[in-house]
């Protein structure tokens, strides 16, 4: 794919975007997170020089290698995979915009404490298991509110602005924007949150007319990986 015709695909996702947001309302505004896990630096650098700065790892080792080879761009790293306790050093030294996955109290006390150590703080989000999967991380919707609350209550380092989800694994569109609705649900009700991450290449229209205001877009961004 040329230059201009990788341009006019990435142009033909952020138009649906903006026609996914405009149905929720003008004031709705919609981030777009470019997950690149499944490229190189030169994939990243291609979507850089057409504009793109926010982009996503779920690998500490990942983000680690191409922050830094790309160190001399002025990008936004976001993290957005499961956060294992070795791992917490090498991320918190690389200074991430946000870190999407706070799936447990016990990893947000763990995190709090190193980034007290640190002199540092990180912007956050807790993951909601929204859909009841055994295969994912995160707090059961019931669980959310009361987590959220606990840990802004004994994290002082972390800024929390809100939740990050994956829509339900499946084909069947009513059950993923159902898990959608009760993310949002979720969101309307916490004290000052901004964030609402949920939308990836397969379902992010769905997710915005649910309330997303952050999508993370991988596989529809690099079409020939
Ligand atoms: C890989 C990944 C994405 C992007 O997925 P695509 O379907 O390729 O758009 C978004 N969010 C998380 C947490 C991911 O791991």
């Amino acid at each position: 794919m040329t230059q201009l015709d990788y341009k006019r695909h990435v142009d033909g996702v952020i138009e649906r975007i903006e026609k996914a947001r405009l149905g929720v309302s003008d004031h709705h505004i919609v981030k777009m997170v470019a997950v690149s896990k499944y490229v190189h630096e030169v994939a990243i650098e291609a979507l850089y020089t057409i504009g793109q700065r926010a982009f996503g790892e779920n690998k500490v080792q990942s983000l680690q290698l191409k922050a830094t080879a790309l160190d001399a761009l002025p990008l936004e790293w976001h993290f957005i995979g499961s956060l294992q306790k070795n791992k917490i050093n090498p991320l918190i030294s690389l200074n991430p915009a946000l870190v999407h996955s706070i799936d447990s109290v016990e990893l947000a006390l763990a995190l709090n404490d190193r980034l007290a150590r640190e002199g540092k703080n990180v912007s956050a989000l807790i993951q909601i298991n929204s859909a009841y999967e055994s295969t994912k991380s995160g707090f059961l919707p019931e669980a959310s509110l009361q987590a959220y609350a606990q840990i802004q209550e004994q994290c002082p380092h972390i800024h929390l602005k809100g939740v990050m989800s994956i829509g339900a694994h499946t084909h069947d569109r009513p059950t993923i924007q159902k898990s959608f609705e009760r993310t949002r649900l979720i969101f309307d009700q916490l004290p000052n949150a901004t964030i609402c991450s949920m939308g990836m290449s397969e379902d992010f229209e769905l997710a915005i007319a649910c309330g997303s205001t952050l999508v993370r877009l991988g596989s529809i961004l690099f079409p020939a990986c």
